[in-house]
């Protein structure tokens, strides 16, 4: 069973263990309660039934009295006469008969009847005081009987008068009622001696005999029978409660004060007290069940809650690929994680895997979907257990490390387990890239973390040399800075931010303008941006195809117009970024511009970076220099033309890059790339001009070599359209 069961059970159960032992308790409260009334109410019968049957034998004891002091005194002995005192007794009633008995054993009874007693001569003869038998049976009807005895002796002859009493009588005494007739009384010699009894039964037995008789296998039992019989015997008064048949068994014994007799109650109980007791068992046995009946439902119910709680989990936080955390997972658990207190170092990584889609395309998505959970995989079995690692989207895996390593040991680590992936016994190489931000302490949004991580990892998506990349905050006002153009460009042209700058190239032989080239700048809420913070974004983003021709058109324009102004106009450039070429329309375009201003493309320089002067794309180049435009490589040198590409290549000018013009050696000048470029453009008829000279002695050095023009700072910086017509106005004349 799962964890997260166990505490919901364990409540459950402990509820339902305390309910059934607090009602155990409370039954076993019941019956102590029942036991204890039933003894107590046992004790007082016994104590009444004992007073009265006393009360009784004391009566007859004094009519016995009353008749024989009456005799002795009147020293009457003849028969009758002492049946007349007897029948002139009120208490005569209690007595079936009187009877003389002489010493020869021969009875008279005052219903003329003779019996002979001789075997029980000595037994009444053998004390003045008054005696009273056990029960015997009547020589005359066969009924159970007592005798109260006393010995009369007048004129040294002696005779023993009998009064006999059914045994019945004194059942008669017995409280017959109590307990609903349940109840059995006995009344016994301290020896155990049954004299009577109140169910009719035989009486002479031995009570304790009879106990000891059916208690016979219960040792326990016997115990208590001999504890009474203990008690009996030192005339003490009390009880004993056993179990008997399932159920207990209750007896009171109550001692009387003469004769030695002893009354006993016995009763299985006060039978309404255990009825009620038995009818609390049944209510408890169901309340039980019903308890339990309870329990299992709850818990199923809550199991089922449960399970549904954690399907919908599942849904909500599981990756049902990789069976890892999902983006929501990784929100909740990641904040947790940044409040983790701890000494190591803690990691926000994003781990992608290039180019996957074009691995889902070329093995399917079932291999796809095998490397997306084998890299799961590996990772948990990598990174230290506590790592948080989820998959955000498609191939993006995030992760929350905590680690004393640094972040390159990790990226490393995850890099070099990743890079052969094993599938289905067939290995699969992949590249991945991470990017990772190393965490601070005020760092609380874990969205805003994956995306520094994520910051950093573009800088290096793509790169098979590099792999990795710790996110800096130059990096991510980097990145800040390029949404914002790309936010902002489209309205940007719409609202004619663009502004179109000339930068005059001179001829190095006559110091004349004879070109010019047309640079861009973005003037945004009054603030001018070079070109070189918006034009490679845009590069990326292709708008570039749209700035370069509106750049493009702009210069037309104005070209339309000096046309029209001055006598002569210098040959103004216009820059073409290679993302142009996808455009198939992209000449034909152009044309259409220059011939809307009425410009042949003669009239116009196009330059193209030497970063687009490649293989691919020779055929385009030569069609633009087909159509008629003047074509410039520019940046030359910076780029990957061979040798054997320029001679491919039907191209006007060179433009060498201002690094080379940077670099010159004015010591050793033997070492000048610069040098061997002019002479290779020389070699293939090519113009050349050098960018960005801002020294006299480099002008000068270019002379030397040849170089056709110069553009740079030592001449002029880019100049606004204005201060570009003010100059060509001074040419011009
Ligand atoms: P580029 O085509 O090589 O343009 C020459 C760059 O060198 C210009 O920078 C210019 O201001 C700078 N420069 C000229 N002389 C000197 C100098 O003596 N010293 C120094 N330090 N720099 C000098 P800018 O205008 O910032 O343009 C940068 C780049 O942006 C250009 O390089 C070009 O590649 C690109 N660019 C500018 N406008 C456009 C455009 O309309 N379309 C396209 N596709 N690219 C453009
Ligand atoms: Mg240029
Ligand atoms: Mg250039």
């Amino acid at each position: 069973m799962k964890r997260k069961y166990i505490i919901p059970m364990c409540i459950i159960s402990f509820i339902l263990v305390i309910t059934v032992f607090l009602s155990l308790l409370f039954l076993n409260y019941v019956q102590n309660l029942i036991k204890e009334t039933t003894s107590k109410n046992l004790g007082e019968i016994a104590k009444q039934d004992a007073s009265r049957l006393e009360n009784v034998i004391q009566e007859h004891v004094r009519i016995l009295e009353t008749i024989v002091n009456q005799a002795k005194q009147e020293g009457i002995k003849q028969e009758e006469v002492l049946f007349k005192i007897f029948n002139n007794n009120s208490g005569k009633e209690e007595f079936s008969r009187i009877g003389i008995l002489h010493k020869d054993g021969n009875t008279v009874t005052n219903d003329g009847i003779n019996v002979d007693l001789s075997e029980d001569v000595e037994y009444f003869f053998s004390t003045d005081t008054v005696q009273i038998s056990k029960s015997r049976v009547s020589k005359i009807n066969q009924e159970e009987i007592n005798i109260y005895s006393q010995k009369l002796s007048i004129e040294n002859q002696e005779i023993v008068v009998l009064l006999v009493i059914e045994t019945d009588k004194y059942e008669e005494m017995f409280s017959q009622k109590i307990y609903n007739g349940n109840a059995r009384e006995y009344l016994i010699t301290s020896s155990g001696e049954i004299l009577a009894n109140s169910k009719g039964e035989k009486n002479g037995e031995n009570i304790y005999a009879e106990l000891e008789k059916v208690n016979k296998e219960q040792e326990k039992n016997k115990n208590y029978i001999r504890e009474m019989q203990d008690s009996i015997s030192k005339k003490i008064d009390g009880q004993i409660v056993y179990k008997y048949q399932g159920q207990n068994l209750y007896i009171a014994y109550e001692n009387m004060e003469e004769e030695n007799w002893v009354l006993v109650v016995i009763t299985q109980g006060n039978i309404i007290a255990e009825e009620l007791n038995h009818l609390l068992q049944i209510i408890l046995v169901i309340s039980i069940i019903i308890l339990i009946i309870v329990f299992v439902v709850t818990t199923y119910i809550i199991l089922s809650n449960i399970s549904k709680k954690e399907s919908l989990y599942r849904l909500a936080y599981v990756d049902p690929v990789t069976k890892l955390g999902n983006y929501n997972y990784f929100v909740e658990k990641g904040k947790e994680y940044l409040e983790r207190k701890t000494q190591d170092n803690k990691y926000v990584i994003v781990v992608d895997i290039d180019k996957f889609k074009a691995f889902n395309n070329r093995y399917g998505h079932k291999i796809g979907d095998k490397l997306l959970s084998k890299i799961g995989n590996i990772l948990k079995l990598i990174l230290p257990e506590e790592t948080l690692i989820c998959r955000l989207a498609n191939d993006l895996f995030a992760l929350v490390v905590i680690t004393d390593k640094r972040a390159e040991k990790i990226a490393n680590l995850i890099d070099e387990s990743l890079t052969n992936i094993q599938i289905d016994n067939i290995e699969y190489k992949i590249y991945i890239s991470i990017g990772i931000y190393e965490v601070k302490e005020n760092n609380d949004n874990i969205i805003e973390l994956v995306d520094k991580a994520l910051v950093a990892h573009k800088m290096v998506k793509g790169n098979y040399s590099i792999r990795y990349n710790v996110f800096e905050q130059k990096e991510e006002e980097k990145e800040l800075k390029e949404h914002e153009i790309e936010r902002t460009m489209e309205k940007a042209l719409e609202n004619q931010e663009f502004k179109i700058y000339y930068q005059p190239k001179i001829s190095i032989k006559n110091e004349k303008i004879l070109g010019a080239e047309s640079l861009v700048r973005w003037e945004k809420e009054g603030k001018i941006i070079p070109p070189n913070e918006f034009i490679p974004i845009f590069e990326k983003n292709y708008f570039i195809i749209e700035l370069d021709k509106y750049v493009f058109e702009e210069t037309c324009k104005d070209i339309a117009k000096w046309k029209k102004e001055y006598k002569e106009v210098p040959l103004i450039s216009v820059n073409v970024s290679k993302e142009n070429f996808i455009n198939p329309e992209f000449i034909e375009e152009y044309i259409k511009i220059a011939k809307k201003y009425n410009i042949r493309p003669e009239e116009i320089e196009l330059e193209i970076t030497e970063r687009g002067a490649v293989k691919e794309n020779i055929n385009i180049i030569n069609k633009i220099k087909k159509a008629g435009f003047i074509v410039s490589i520019d940046d030359f040198g910076t780029g990957y033309s061979s040798l054997s590409l320029l001679q491919d290549l039907t191209i006007d000018i060179i433009k060498i890059d201002r690094e080379f013009i940077k670099q010159i050696n004015f010591k050793d000048k033997s070492k000048n790339i610069v040098e061997y470029i002019i002479l290779m453009a020389k070699k293939l008829n090519l113009k050349t001009v050098a960018e960005g000279v801002e020294k006299k002695e480099e002008v000068e050095y270019l002379k030397e070599l040849g170089c056709d023009l110069i553009q740079g700072y030592y001449y002029f910086k880019p100049l606004t359209k204005l201060e570009f017509e003010e100059i060509l106005i001074k040419t011009d004349k």
